[in-house]
């Protein structure tokens, strides 16, 4: 997800089959600091495995939330690694894929 999704639901947000966020310890670290949490506690309360986030029934990731208008990032600051690079520059394969 990034600022050029406007519009666009998050389908980057959601756990496709074969998808893989892989989450680094830099990526754990960013996120404690935002929470004001140990790494520990943001393993123990996020994530699912030692390298997943947790996801919701749905296979929302567990920092999509509900917005006024729109589902965002609650952690957009400190989102991983994976979630500030994608699509790489590229247009969108999900939102291709999605709405075409
Ligand atoms: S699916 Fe693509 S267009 Fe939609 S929020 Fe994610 S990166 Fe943006
Ligand atoms: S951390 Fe944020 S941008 Fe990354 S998958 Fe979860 S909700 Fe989407």
């Amino acid at each position: 997800m990034d600022f050029f999704c406007k519009g666009c639901p998050a389908y980057c947000c959601y756990q496709e089959d074969g998808a893989v966020l892989l989450i680094t310890a830099e990526d754990v670290n960013r996120l404690a600091r935002f929470f004001g949490l140990r790494d520990g506690e943001v393993r123990r309360q996020y994530m699912a495995n030692r390298h997943s986030l947790l996801v919701k029934e749905d296979r929302s990731c567990i920092f999509l939330v509900q917005g006024a208008t729109r589902q965002r990032c609650l952690v957009y600051p400190a989102r991983p690694d994976q979630c500030r690079s994608f699509p790489h520059g590229q247009p969108c394969p999900y939102l291709a894929a999605r709405s075409g």
